[in-house]
């Protein structure tokens, strides 16, 4: 695997590639999800290249980029492991050369409001604006996203559709630990004793799912059912909702294929995860 560092270094490298480029862009500190994705990446395209940047534009919070986990040489060995053909690991200044302040932003609006957009001001649009970035750096044919992450996912959807950008997006299936804690880079902040509260966000989630597959419509009563349950296991839930899964608008009486949308912060941790569910019908 070759490593480079420089937007420069990267285009040559890019230069000598054949066949078809599949991209998985990533904070680093990689877990099983980053290498389902590497994997999916892999099966698809002929070259895989990999990023590890953690963007400053998509940290609404100074004290929460700073402690970000940077672990470059453990991710180096594992992505080495995976036969990923380039690693593309700038630093800030080599993607933001004059300020992260004057540099051109990609917004995507609506589907980034709500939700993780409430939550974290300027969140998608640092998000979009990366993504935007390394798609002309890395000129990809296709890139791979968790559906862990998924208003990023549809955000990125929803800019590749508008601005015609020519990258295939796939999303893939949320990597879980054996109790159905979703991966993340930020469960390595639980204590011990938060550690074993965690699994009840999935477990929330799925007993939502199960009440919307018997049909259940009150989305509402749902939404306030599950927050009193988070905060029941000593979560403090940030927000629950039910939502149509294929733009994130609010559902109404006839719509069947749902997502349920959760984040809650539990000690130091803010834990997102999501699940889809087809209702049945009435
Ligand atoms: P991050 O490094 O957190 O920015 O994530 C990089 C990519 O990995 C994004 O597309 C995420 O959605 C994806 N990802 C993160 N955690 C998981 C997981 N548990 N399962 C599947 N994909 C994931």
């Amino acid at each position: 695997m070759k490593t480079v560092t420089t937007p420069q270094a990267l285009r040559q490298a890019r230069a000598e590639m054949t066949g078809r480029v599949a991209f998985v862009p990533t904070m680093g500190n990689l877990h099983e999800g980053h290498l389902s994705l590497v994997r999916r990446a892999r099966s698809l395209g002929d070259q895989v290249v990999v990023s590890i940047f953690v963007n400053p534009m998509q940290f609404d919070r100074a004290d929460d980029l700073a402690a970000y986990p940077r672990t470059l040489e453990e991710d180096t060995r594992l992505l080495e492991a995976e036969g990923v053909e380039l690693l593309f690991a700038p630093d800030a200044a080599a993607i933001y050369p004059e300020s992260l302040e004057t540099h051109t932003r990609v917004e995507v609006p609506v589907i980034s409001e709500g939700l993780c957009g409430a939550a974290r001001p300027g969140h998608f649009t640092g998000v979009a604006t990366i993504v935007c970035k390394l798609f002309n750096l890395v000129q990809p044919h296709l890139a791979v996203f968790g559906k862990k992450d998924y208003q990023q996912l549809l955000v990125i959807r929803k800019m590749v559709a508008d601005l015609a950008i020519p990258v295939e997006i796939h999303g893939e299936p949320t990597v879980r630990e054996a109790d159905g804690l979703a991966m993340s880079s930020r469960n390595n902040y639980l204590s011990a004793e938060e550690r074993q509260r965690a699994p009840a966000l999935y477990q929330t989630l799925q007993q939502t799912a199960e009440r919307l597959r018997a049909g259940a419509g009150e989305f509402d009563a749902l939404e306030a059912e599950g927050r009193a349950r988070l905060e029941a296991a000593g979560l403090r839930p940030d927000y629950y909702e039910i939502r149509r899964a294929e733009d994130l608008a609010r559902p109404g009486a006839n719509d069947r294929h749902l997502v349920i949308l959760a984040a809650a912060f539990l000690g130091r941790a803010r834990l997102i995860d999501n699940l889809e569910v087809d209702r049945a019908p009435a």
